[in-house]
């Protein structure tokens, strides 16, 4: 069965009925949903996480294909560009208001595709909605300041919209994350083509009916799907393309940066990987703060199954608190974080094996498990009890392993005392990754001055996952280049020329 422009109604009537029909998703292009002439046997399967059942197929969209999408995105962009502010934050603030109606429809659907808690799809359904929202405002507040240069010039700076966006997602936070490029992107005047990960993209899908039931003029956004390899990497390489706005892993980062290298006026905004540090200070164990720095450190390690960039999988704790704190963390992490509860499926049975490979890893090293394990070895065909992983907590895990190094993106977290400030900035820096940090201490000093030496584009003290949409979001070294939020994503869409004029 193929799901077209009544995919809101099939997708709810599905739910009730849960049927054991399969569907294949459409592209949506030019306004309308599409069938690829990508042959149904190259088709991509998406399973549910939690069952390890065939939820639907996908086309695996050719690159003439792509180029179809992206030329009716640049067809799209003269008199999307032109119209007025007014008109476009009109037009978010109407997706906004769909995304809200459709609230429970999207949440579920997300849980089931990504392997999520239904609890946590709701809140990142919520995100999406302000991110429409958001930039809605925040176009209506823009303004220009005029400076005088030497009493000679009057001088302004003048910006139009890029163009064509290629806009690109990952599979831990699908709807969240493809929002956070899609609504800038249009509130800015540009057009787009973008493709959600290939692993979890019937939230997209569910989107474009969104987009065209808010009268979202036919081609400024176009959602097609496919995996990175053939969909992608056309994508981003086309020299249609005025911009990337990447959110994924820091390899295909660096393939994407290789590949547009000789474009250099493409906006690249590449936001990557992160291996993130939780540094407990002893002050933050006192009775009146434990509770909170437990929590915290918890909460940044087991949220959405670890399967957050900004997770803090490594937690560095001052010596001298060290033994009390791994005795409160297993015991707290058993307590609230229990499988089928509040943790859910591993987005994939790839990404299920990827994880097992680092807890083999673990357990040949002689890393101490506190709780979790090595999970078993799972198959296609024996995957069908879901992919499941128990949050994991070790110590005694050396500097030098893989486990310490490489972002296992999964429910795995690594406890390690250290002596001194020094020492706990030292670690906390030592990774090719640079995307945040958890700084849980008591001592008003420290923060600033531990917070200010941390190598990473968040920092977050006695708090996580804090935002506001306007701060710029971004990571240093390997986690990425270039700033996204507010004014940050203006200069994404955006290209900016500098007006001279005389005085007269
Ligand atoms: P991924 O890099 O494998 O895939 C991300 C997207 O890129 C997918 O849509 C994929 O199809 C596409 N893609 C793959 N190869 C491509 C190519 N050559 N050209 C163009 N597109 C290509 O990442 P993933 O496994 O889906 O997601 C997990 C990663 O995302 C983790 O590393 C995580 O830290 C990162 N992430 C970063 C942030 C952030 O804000 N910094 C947020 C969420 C996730």
């Amino acid at each position: 069965e193929v799901w077209g422009c009544d995919t809101l109604d099939k997708a709810q009537s599905f739910l009730s009925s849960r049927a054991d029909k399969r569907f294949s998703l459409q592209n949506f292009v030019a306004g309308q949903f599409l069938t690829s002439s990508s042959p149904p046997a190259q088709h991509i399967k998406s399973f549910e996480p939690k069952t390890g059942r065939l939820i639907c197929t996908l086309p695996c969209t050719p690159p003439d294909e792509v180029e179809q999408a992206i030329q009716h995105a640049k067809a799209a962009f003269p008199s999307w560009s032109k119209t007025s502010r007014a008109e476009r934050s009109a037009l978010l603030r109407r997706v906004s208001d769909l995304l809200q109606e459709h609230r429970e429809l999207l949440a579920v659907w997300e849980s089931i595709d990504q392997g999520k808690t239904l609890e946590r799809a709701r809140i990142e359904v919520d995100r999406a909605i302000s991110n429409f929202s958001y930039f809605s405002t925040f176009i209506m507040h823009e303004q220009t300041a005029a400076r005088m240069v030497d009493g000679v010039a009057l001088t302004y700076e003048h910006r139009s919209p890029a163009g064509v966006f290629a806009l690109i997602s990952p599979w831990n936070m699908p709807l969240y994350l493809l929002t956070w490029k899609i609504a800038p992107c249009i509130a800015f005047g540009c057009t787009a083509v973008a493709k959600p990960s290939e692993v979890t993209s019937m939230s997209a899908f569910l989107l474009s009916a969104i987009l065209q039931k808010a009268g979202l003029p036919a081609g400024v956004v176009n959602i097609i799907f496919g995996d990175g390899a053939t969909t992608g990497a056309a994508l981003v390489s086309s020299p249609l393309i005025n911009g990337v706005s990447f959110t994924g892993g820091t390899q295909t980062g660096i393939a994407i940066r290789r590949a547009t290298a000789h474009q250099i006026g493409k906006h690249l905004s590449l936001e990557l990987g992160g291996k993130n540090p939780t540094l407990v200070f002893a002050d933050s164990m006192s009775p009146s703060a434990r509770e909170r720095t437990i929590r915290l450190a918890a909460m940044a390690a087991f949220e959405n199954q670890g399967e957050i960039c900004l997770c803090g999988s490594r937690i560095y704790v001052e010596r001298s608190v060290y033994d009390e704190f791994v005795a409160d963390y297993k015991r707290y992490v058993a307590e609230k974080y229990i499988v089928g509860k509040t943790v859910g499926a591993v987005a994939s049975l790839q990404h299920y094996s990827k994880i097992r490979s680092y807890l083999e890893i673990a357990e040949s090293e002689k890393a101490v498990f506190h709780i979790g394990g090595v999970p078993p070895a799972l198959d296609g065909e024996k995957a069908d009890q879901g992919y499941w992983i128990s949050p994991t907590v070790l110590t005694d895990v050396p500097a030098t392993s893989a486990v310490q190094i490489d972002e296992i993106f999964g429910p795995v977290v690594t406890i390690t005392p250290f002596d001194d400030e020094d020492e706990a900035v030292r670690l906390a820096n030592a990774s090719e990754y640079g995307l945040a940090a958890v700084l849980l201490t008591t001592d008003g000093a420290r923060m600033r001055r531990v917070g200010e030496q941390l190598e990473a584009g968040l920092v977050w003290v006695n708090c996580w996952l804090v935002r506001e949409l306007g701060t710029p979001f971004g990571g240093m070294k390997n986690s990425g280049t270039g700033r996204e939020g507010g004014e940050h994503s203006r200069d994404v869409f955006t290209v900016v020329r500098t007006l001279h004029l005389p005085s007269f």
